[in-house]
């Protein structure tokens, strides 16, 4: 049965002497794990589409449970962020994420178009990349399943308090008049902190990136939304170790 679907290749392993194995993010079926045969080799018609981060149109062979690359086109191949490490750094890291949090066989639309989105805006560099790193893992969870309730404080229900404090385990916010001092597994954000969060939750796509916030508020909710995921998805992301272990916050 062949499959035609717009993805982008978020891993690559190399197999056998000639072939690639690419985990490809696609629109309608997850993530696939495909072989591109002979993909290896150099002159291979399939060497530049199995590269990390190539975006699409594939055409996969499915025969029983194993998918083969029959053809595809490129459309975009992130080249600046390629180039720079840093960047390419981000990017694993929001592969990985995806890798994690796309169920096979499901329509992922939503995660595709976040992931296009945010490389988009991480290769024109007009955005803080910690500020997209934010935006992409809070909307990622809330695309998952594990969105955070941040309309108003858990215990009086006032959406216009000042600063709040963010537990990373339940995903809800507290103001801090009604929790002075916070509890284990709460992270305090200030009143623009707060917003962006509330922002990225539940903003239409199209408005999602169009925020600003100070670099007290950001690094603030930078932590918060790394802690979140850590916790709801509960799991070691290599990819984020190394992250962190070159940015500079
Ligand atoms: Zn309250």
């Amino acid at each position: 049965m062949q499959i035609k679907t717009k993805g982008i290749v978020l891993k690559v392993q190399d197999y056998n002497e000639n072939d690639k194995l690419l985990s490809v993010l696609t629109e309608d079926r997850g993530v696939i794990y495909a072989y591109a045969s002979g993909a290896r080799r150099m002159k291979s018609a399939l060497a530049t589409v199995s590269s990390m981060l190539c975006y699409g149109e594939f055409v996969f062979f499915k025969n029983r449970e194993k998918y083969t690359v029959d053809s595809a086109e490129s459309e975009r191949l992130f080249f600046g962020i390629r180039k720079d490490l840093d960047s390419l750094a981000y990017a694993s890291y929001f592969c990985e994420l995806c890798l994690s949090a796309a169920n096979p066989e499901e329509d992922s639309k939503d995660i595709l178009r976040l992931l296009l989105n945010t490389l988009h805006m991480l290769e024109n560099k007009k955005v803080h990349p910690a500020m997209l790193k934010a935006i992409f893992e809070l909307r990622l969870m809330s695309f998952i399943g594990y969105a955070p309730d941040l309309i108003a404080c858990s215990e009086c229900g006032e959406f216009e308090k000042g600063a709040y404090w963010f537990d990373t385990k339940s995903g809800s916010a507290t103001c801090t008049d009604c929790r002075p001092n916070g509890a284990a597994g709460e992270v305090l954000l200030s009143k623009a902190a707060f917003l962006a969060a509330r922002h990225i939750v539940y903003a239409p796509m199209e408005q999602l990136f169009s925020f600003r916030v100070g670099e007290n508020s950001l690094i603030e909710l930078s932590n918060a939304a790394e802690k979140y995921v850590i916790e709801q998805m509960d799991k070691v992301y290599p990819t984020l170790e190394f992250l962190n272990s070159i940015r500079s916050f």
